[in-house]
């Protein structure tokens, strides 16, 4: 019996469905999302920015995926309509030859990323209510407006005759006879299809979606959950450019920076916060205020206080935990020898929708490759 579909893609994130855009052209694809929206959880809930590719260590599949997902974005904004903007960003430095400043200068011209570095005078000409004394300004770095690209890939996937379905949770799957037999659950019950091939593109519920499936989940890296917060900055923006700090000596996050949405509206975020985890809970607590003053005051000294509000949070499914190196994202293959083929990504944190259009390249090739 031939399968329902040829793959099937559990979590309509960005992630999901820039898969379900590319996999379209020449195959049948199902995607299931639980919730009423699509890309409603991590994928509404980030910064926005379209980032150069500069942080990620080499040979990684967050840096390469980053600096092609980047060119392919920009690309896809201008063909389909995607509200963005080259804004351009500040990593700013407290010294004039720091050290991870000089770092991540060679890097951007090893890889090829246009960097300019700047003076404190310079810094003063184009941000001149940034303190700092020397400064990394990237060109390529942007925004978009997230939940159009989203609404964009959808579109293109239906459009090539992908299935997406909304309210739909996967329950499980069964390898039978070479094929996944899925069992999901709407409101009007359970129901079953059959698929030759299967993505785990589930986010934060990535490794109960492999247990689900099967998978012996001891051979996946442990998941870990660290909350982002973010506050918006009200009045006219003190900024024309994204502001960022040094990145944190681990990578958890790349320090509380400034970062501005398509209407000119500046946010201060996020922080990193890991938990235990990944309950939805997304309030940002007021108390957090103090903690935020103090890191936006080292590179904007007149930060009023009075203009800071809490705004949202976003959870990264990370791959390290507190005080480990930062971990790559990992496209796991399920090998065992009755299964049909099934891919979990699993630790898609940022640079994730950067990568994303990257990433769906290459799951579409490394799916082509699993018999
Ligand atoms: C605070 C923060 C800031 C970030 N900033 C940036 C940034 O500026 N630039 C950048 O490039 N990246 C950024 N990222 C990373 C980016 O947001 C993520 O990499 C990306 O959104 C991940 O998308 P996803 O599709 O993998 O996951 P998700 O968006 O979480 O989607 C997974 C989906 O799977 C669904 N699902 C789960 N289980 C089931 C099930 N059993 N059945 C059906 N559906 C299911 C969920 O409901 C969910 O919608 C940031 C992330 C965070 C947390």
């Amino acid at each position: 019996m031939p399968a329902d579909f040829d793959v099937t893609i559990i979590g309509g994130g960005v992630i999901g469905l820039a898969c379900a855009r590319t996999l379209s052209a020449d195959r049948s694809v199902l995607l299931v999302e639980q919730h009423g929206l699509f890309g409603s959880e991590t994928s509404s809930r980030n910064s926005e920015v379209i980032h150069a590719g500069l942080y990620y260590p080499p040979g990684s599949l967050k840096e390469s995926l980053c600096i092609a997902g980047r060119k392919q974005l920009y690309a896809f904004c201008e063909q389909h309509d995607v509200p963005y903007r080259r804004t351009g960003k500040l990593i700013v430095a407290p010294s004039p030859d720091h050290p991870e400043l000089n770092r991540l200068e060679q890097k951007a011209q090893s890889l090829n990323i246009p960097t300019e570095r700047l003076t404190r005078q310079e810094i003063n000409e184009r941000e001149p209510h940034v303190r700092a004394e020397a400064a990394l300004f990237s060109p390529e770095t942007g925004i978009l407006d997230s939940h159009t690209y989203m609404l964009r890939l959808q579109q293109e996937a239906e459009r090539q005759g992908a299935l997406l379905m909304k309210r739909t949770r996967y329950l499980s799957g069964k390898a039978e006879n070479g094929l996944w037999n899925i069992s999901l659950q709407t409101s009007d019950g359970e129901f079953r299809v059959t698929s030759e091939r299967m993505i785990n593109a589930a986010g934060l519920h990535s490794h109960d979606v492999a247990a689900r499936s099967g998978t012996d989940t001891s051979l996946l890296p442990p998941l870990h959950y660290c909350r982002g917060h973010y506050f918006s900055y009200q009045g006219s923006a003190p900024f024309r450019h994204l502001i960022y700090p040094l990145p944190e000596k681990d990578l958890a996050g790349l320090g509380i920076h400034a970062t501005l949405d398509l209407g000119g509206q500046v946010r201060f975020g996020p922080d990193t916060q890991f938990i235990n985890g990944h309950s939805r809970v997304y309030e940002v607590s007021p108390t957090l205020k103090t903690k935020f003053c103090r890191a936006i005051s080292s590179y904007f000294p007149n930060v009023d206080v009075s203009q800071l509000h809490p705004d949202y949070a976003g959870i990264r499914p990370k791959l390290s935990g507190p005080g480990e190196p930062a971990q790559d994202f990992v496209i796991f293959g399920d090998n065992r020898p009755e299964a049909a083929p099934l891919l979990h990504l699993l630790g898609i944190e940022s640079p994730g929708l950067t990568s994303s259009l990257a990433l769906a390249d290459k799951i579409t090739a490394r799916l082509s490759t699993e018999t």
